[in-house]
């Protein structure tokens, strides 16, 4: 059975391929069960660190999605993820293949620049 967080669980490890070099955050029971890059499938990914779960700066996943309007947000995931946007709420990769929008949330938290970039893009929406 896959893993299932409880709703207080935070991804807050980041695992990152040797291979691609893809990143991306993971719940820290997840760590010893990971599979191949969800990116290019072709070697493991390996654990470089944790997300202090404190920071104050994560942007849930729902707030997150209301900010999928904002050009800069966009600009953002094209340029850090070096993904494109499809239509409505989809994303592709370099090559075509659609990246579910969990895993664009989860990248951009657990990078502690683009989570601030992220942040003050919902802190100048919510004001
Ligand atoms: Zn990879």
């Amino acid at each position: 059975m896959p893993f299932q967080p409880l709703p207080q669980d935070q991804p807050s490890c980041t695992v990152e391929c040797p291979a691609c070099g893809h990143r991306w955050l993971v719940y820290q029971q997840q760590l010893g069960l990971l599979g191949s890059c969800t990116v290019c499938d072709a070697a493991r990914p390996r654990y470089t660190g944790s997300v202090a779960p404190g920071s104050g700066r994560q942007v849930s996943f729902g707030s997150f999605r209301r900010l999928l309007d904002e050009p800069r947000l966009l600009s953002l995931i094209e340029e850090a993820l070096g993904l494109r946007p499809l239509y409505a709420e989809r994303f592709a990769d370099a090559q075509g293949r659609e990246v579910p929008l969990e895993d664009i949330h989860y990248a951009l938290q657990g990078n502690a620049e683009w989570q601030g970039q992220v942040y003050n893009l919902h802190m100048s929406r919510a004001r």
